[in-house]
């Protein structure tokens, strides 16, 4: 009889030659743990989704409720669903003005091509600005915008009018015309490793699209509920974009995602033509009563207070001679590394020694960690000893 693995080689389609291949049976807390039993720390939360833990009992009652009245009824946009208007209604109400309508999609990557569509009809132009080593998603609008040639340039032709501009880089702005639709940036620069760029850089950006009219869209989609010390983190730059992403953690463990605007930019969609952004299960009733159960949580436990503290812990006990710098903005890390070769080989030993990491995707010589948000003082020390025993094992110890 074929093993799980083989299966899982033969019959589900591979992103890559050398998938982690972990086979998880339950996970609880900050833990997963294998077929064997073995436990691992998560350290990456799914990447940057598991911000409650696994399996949060909030969640799992909400999930659970919700699934015993109704799961799928309509279409998204027909019925109302009670999930999805607590939903917009409780994530609004966190949000600044004028950042008050709240379209529900499946996906990040979604919730990036709503936005694109959104600000084209609603600006009337076709030109979009991002940044390099930007990552709003993998559809082909989002791609479009993705700053890295290697991962887009077999996928060619994409659309047109798309120019990415230096992140964090005052000069580059007056790229930013009256010709551009609008502006896509991440408020951290997560695939790129971590990049936090100034508060004052920001404003500038914000300055700029007001100048030309541009609408600004802030993805928010690893940055948000919480991550970065603050609900979302534009609470902390003190920059309202037009459009707003979240995703990810956004979930609670469940796949959504959402763009937001104000009434009147995601008013484009309603007429010519009508139905002007679809979906079959965008705000399917599930993920939303786990997303509103995890943001209840965050917030009723101020869980984002926590966050700076955390980050501060990790940093202290992240000291280690292989260790060139450590970016972060709250519980987004990036340990940097000399190359990806010596990366790989901590991660597979992290692994042996029960803890999950990874890299970054155009930066694959740092360290990804972003645990879940409820991670303990004892767990991080545990989990930073873990790296430490790593780091001497591949460098040597020196
Ligand atoms: N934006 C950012 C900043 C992301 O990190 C991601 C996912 N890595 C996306 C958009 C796309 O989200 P999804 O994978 O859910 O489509």
């Amino acid at each position: 009889m074929l093993s799980q693995r083989s299966l899982f080689l033969q019959h589900v389609a591979q992103t890559s030659n050398s998938p982690m291949g972990l086979e998880i049976s339950r996970a609880e807390g900050v833990y997963l743990y294998d077929n064997a039993g073995k436990r691992y720390i998560d350290l990456i939360s799914g990447i940057n989704v598991s911000s409650l833990g696994h399996c949060h009992p909030s969640i799992v009652e909400a999930v659970q409720q919700q699934a015993a009245l109704y799961m799928h009824t309509m279409v998204y946009g027909e019925f109302i669903q009670t999930p999805q208007v607590e939903l917009a209604k409780y994530v609004t109400a966190l949000l600044p003005e004028p950042l008050n309508t709240v379209y529900f999609t499946n996906s990040g990557t979604e919730a990036t091509e709503g936005a694109m569509k959104i600000a084209k009809r609603f600006t009337g132009r076709t030109d979009f600005i991002s940044f390099t080593h930007s990552y709003h998603g993998s559809t082909q609008g989002a791609l479009s915008l993705l700053g890295d040639e290697y991962f887009k340039s077999n996928y060619r032709p994409l659309l047109p009018g798309v120019r990415h501009i230096r992140y964090n880089t005052l000069e580059d702005l007056s790229h930013i015309s009256s010709n551009t639709a609008a502006v896509f940036m991440e408020l951290v620069q997560a695939e790129a490793g971590v990049i936090v760029p100034d508060d004052a850089y920001l404003k500038a950006v914000r300055a700029r699209c007001n100048e030309t009219g541009t609408l600004l869209v802030f993805d928010e989609i690893q940055t948000g509920c919480g991550r970065t010390g603050a609900m979302f983190r534009l609470e902390t730059v003190g920059v309202v974009p037009d459009i707003l992403l979240l995703g990810k953690s956004f979930g609670g463990g469940l796949p959504l995602a959402c763009f937001i605007a104000r009434k009147e930019v995601m008013g484009v969609i309603q007429q010519n033509p009508v139905l002007g952004h679809i979906t079959t299960f965008g705000g399917n009733a599930l993920c939303c009563s786990a997303a509103l159960a995890s943001l209840r949580v965050i917030k009723e436990q101020q869980l984002y207070s926590a966050v700076v503290e955390k980050a501060k812990l990790f940093r202290e006990h992240l000291q280690h001679p292989a260790i060139h710098k450590i970016t972060n903005c709250g519980l987004m890390m990036a340990v940097y590394l000399d190359n990806f070769n010596h990366l790989k080989a901590v991660i597979e030993v992290c692994l042996e020694k029960g803890l999950v990491t990874d890299w970054f995707l155009f930066a694959d010589n740092c360290m990804r960690i972003a645990p879940p948000l409820i991670i303990s003082e004892d767990q991080i020390i545990e989990s930073c000893s873990i790296i430490r025993e790593a780091l001497d094992i591949v460098y040597g110890n020196r």
